[in-house]
């Protein structure tokens, strides 16, 4: 390695890339008079079916908001369980508990990291509804497997594909394979609207009740109620929640989806030279390779620092890296291990080894599509460097 001082100024993890169409979308949006649910998320609603070649979208205002609505138009609630990864975000568990649910934790693929589907056929039972898969950093679950299970059992699928908008599973993309497939725009995600998500599924029934449970359960858009197509008086259907996407979010959608696949080929590229500079580290396991079948959504680079071997913790590791100016993710410490749900469910260490094993290694780098090559030679330098000493 090259001896290069300090990286001078604080690289974020998880900056996301926002073009010039962006910015001017917004203020064209604030400009036009409605800032609500209106015409620029109908556009983003279709633009994504297209691209996602599904039946219905709905946008949201969350990832977390869809997966919720997920589990409440199938109908589970209380002494239901379903089975999702322990290797995820608290959101994903956080619905089930939500819905009165049980959220059943079963062990993931040390190597691919995304739920084993043998571990998940060994957790059904008698009360399981549904299984809700992680496609964790951008690549897809094994879905055939998981699909095979659920159809054994009679088992809804639910995706969290929160890091995987442009995954792809055997050709197929994801959200148009599970059940329902929730999807985030949150400010670090692959694509970004501030905050936001959308709800992809082929039931025309579901995406018509996820539509109304997301605007209080009216029964007419407010910007129809006030556009020229005439007065409505709404209705109350049910008590629906406030989950519902702006045209604000949906004008950075629209241009952020436009240049998904662009933004995507950068982070391929930066994936690439990660991968050719942390391949022989002897202290780094680098992420596994992809099915030539599949398409990785390249979310997340995460490496396994071996901890025994490097005299350090990773959390060690990352202070050291942010002395560095190298900003780091963690994803994730498993929830069974998080205070609500080891005392709720009774969780305890050594119930989940390899998520538990990926939680004590794991390191994200930063892998935006706003970092120059330069930044991610940074970045290469500073991990070399903490680990040399
Ligand atoms: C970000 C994230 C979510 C939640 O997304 P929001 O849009 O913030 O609700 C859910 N699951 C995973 C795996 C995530 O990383």
């Amino acid at each position: 390695m090259k001896d290069k001082g300090r990286r001078p100024e604080f690289l974020i993890f998880g900056s996301p890339a926002i073009g010039e169409e962006e910015i001017a979308e917004v203020v064209a949006t604030l400009r036009s008079g409605w800032l609500g649910t209106g015409p620029r998320v109908q556009r983003f609603e279709a633009d994504f079916r297209a691209y996602v070649g599904c039946a219905h979208a709905v946008a949201l205002n969350s990832c977390t908001a869809g997966l919720h609505l997920a589990l409440e138009v199938l109908g589970i609630g209380l002494g239901d369980e379903v089975i999702t990864s322990p290797v995820t975000f608290s959101a994903t568990a956080n619905v089930i508990v939500h819905v009165g649910a049980t959220p059943v934790f079963a062990d993931v693929d040390p190597r691919t990291m995304n739920l084993d589907p043998e571990a998940v056929a060994r957790a059904v039972t008698s009360r399981t509804k549904a299984i809700l898969p992680v496609h964790l950093a951008g690549r897809p679950c094994d879905m055939d497997a998981l699909l095979e299970v659920a159809r054994r059992h009679g088992l809804a699928v639910v995706e969290d594909a929160a890091h995987a908008t442009e995954a792809r599973y055997r050709g197929r993309p994801i959200g148009s394979i599970g059940d329902l497939t929730a999807f985030s725009f949150y400010v670090t995600k692959n694509l970004v609207t501030g905050e936001g998500g959308m709800l992809t599924t082929q039931n025309a029934a579901w995406a018509e009740e996820i539509r109304i449970k997301a605007l209080h359960g009216i029964s007419r858009d407010a910007w129809k109620r006030y556009s020229a197509e005439g007065f409505q008086p709404y209705d109350t259907l049910l008590p629906g929640y406030k989950y519902n996407m702006t045209d604000l979010q949906a004008a950075l959608g629209i241009h952020q989806l436009a240049r998904l696949e662009t933004n995507l080929k950068v982070r391929e590229r930066h994936w690439r030279r990660y991968d050719e500079a942390f391949a022989d580290h002897p202290l780094l396991r680098t992420p596994a390779p992809v099915d030539t079948r599949d398409r990785h959504a390249r979310h997340l680079y995460t490496v396994l620092l071996d901890t025994e071997r490097a005299g350090m913790s990773r959390n060690e590791f990352i202070v050291r890296l942010k002395t560095e100016n190298i900003g780091t993710g963690i994803h994730f410490t498993p929830l069974h291990l998080h205070s609500y749900y080891a005392k709720t469910f009774g969780f305890t260490r050594g119930q989940f080894p390899a998520a538990e094993w990926i939680g004590d290694r794991t390191v994200s780098l930063p892998l935006s599509a706003k970092l120059t090559d330069e930044d991610v030679e940074d970045v290469i330098t500073a991990v070399f460097r903490v680990l040399e000493r």
